[in-house]
């Protein structure tokens, strides 16, 4: 590949990797249970439109995304299954909800009734909130939750919930995600008793899925893992699975200088050469999406060596230590996520020295980067 073609800043998705995981996961997902892969924030980053037809070809054929915008990229992309969003859409983009095909969460009650005075047959996912207190409504107020299917104009589809501790593997997480799990069981038994019945399940996210795998729902909305990254690198998971990652990212090293013991490095002086040594320049910054809490802390490959961030990052550019990279010249390739030789720095990683999840990271990268499939 012609390096001028890769420009300043680049990201190499890997589609038979993620043909990968989404094979482990139909591996040990029930055999009826369907992925519902979540493809929000431009699937985590590695670009939604490309991300979703792949899927597709590869039979999957329902969706997940956070906005009605989101939604409708992907319609135009090309995607003609269900595609469900699982946030808030406001009242004035409901003919966007009709005109794509969007299948829409009723976050709560009242959030219903007003989808059901746009007046238009619309598709919605009951949301049930079974002890996260985010989105959904309460899982106690019974009587709420049943007269949303009173109201004419929604045809409910789907129930659903969200577990917000089955990363966790203290006692107490462990207990809470199964009154989690127990409590919307509970209100899908008492719906089906209702006679409502025509409506499809769902539960478990990524963590959901690798922590507590013999659950049986119609989808799993799976978003982190089916990009083949952890949260955390010392997550530990239940199921026996391979996840191999989809995604790198990297950037050319532009200008190679040396410097005198005492001269600092970058905005705010935050970094001093401790002696002679030969900084490289960096194409990527914080606008490109690696973090600032990266400055004088993050990692970087080149050549098969690791090389420290030095200085604070900048919007545009960063600063690495290759005193020790032999031979490290102006159009080298910097690799933040990714293999070089023996070497290999995973999102995971990456995230934890900026002091946050790979889920943040991913999904705020790419901005400006060119993709490459
Ligand atoms: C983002 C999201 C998911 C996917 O979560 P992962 O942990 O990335 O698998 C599932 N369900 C809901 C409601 C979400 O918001």
């Amino acid at each position: 590949m012609c390096q001028k073609r890769k420009g300043r800043a680049w990201i190499t998705i890997n589609l038979q990797n993620l043909k990968h995981n989404v094979n482990e996961f139909q591996r040990i997902l029930p055999k009826e249970c369907r992925l519902m892969p979540a493809v929000k924030a431009n699937a985590y980053g590695h670009g939604a439109g490309i991300i979703g037809k792949a899927l597709w070809d590869m039979g999957i054929r329902d969706f997940c995304v956070a906005s009605a915008q989101e939604g409708a990229e992907l319609r135009e992309s090309g995607i003609t299954g269900q595609i469900l969003i699982l946030g808030y859409t406001p009242a004035c983009q409901f003919e966007e909800l009709k005109r794509y095909e969007l299948t829409q969460t009723a976050v709560d009650y009242e959030y219903a009734k007003e989808l059901n005075a746009f007046g238009e047959i619309l598709p919605v996912h009951v949301g049930i909130d079974t002890g996260m207190h985010r989105l959904g409504e309460r899982s106690d107020s019974r009587e709420n939750i049943f007269k949303i299917w009173e109201l004419e104009n929604l045809e409910v589809t789907g129930v659903f919930s969200h577990l917000c501790a089955s990363d966790g593997t203290t006692r107490e997480e462990k207990e809470y995600t199964l009154k989690q799990i127990k409590e919307f069981d509970r209100i899908v038994e008492e719906l089906w008793g209702r006679g409502l019945c025509d409506f499809k399940t769902h539960l478990q996210g990524s963590y959901g899925v690798l922590n507590y795998p013999g659950l049986f729902y119609d989808y799993a909305r799976v978003g982190i893992a089916l990009y083949g990254v952890l949260s955390s690198p010392g997550d530990q998971i239940a199921a026996e699975v391979s996840l191999k990652p989809v995604l790198s990212l990297s950037a050319r090293l532009v200008c190679v200088k040396e410097l005198h013991e005492g001269e600092p490095v970058g905005y705010g002086l935050s970094f001093t050469a401790p002696g002679e040594m030969k900084i490289g320049v960096v194409s990527i910054g914080y606008a490109d999406g690696l973090p600032r809490e990266l400055s004088n802390q993050g990692h970087a490959l080149i050549n098969g060596k690791k090389v420290s961030i030095i200085g604070r990052v900048c919007m545009d550019q960063l600063m690495v230590d290759v005193s020790e990279v032999k031979g490290a010249a102006c159009g080298d390739e910097v690799i933040f996520i990714g293999k070089s030789g023996d070497e290999m720095i995973k999102a995971e990683e990456l995230a934890q020295e900026a002091g946050t999840i790979a889920n943040e990271i991913l999904s705020g990268i790419g901005r400006r980067a060119l993709y490459f499939y």
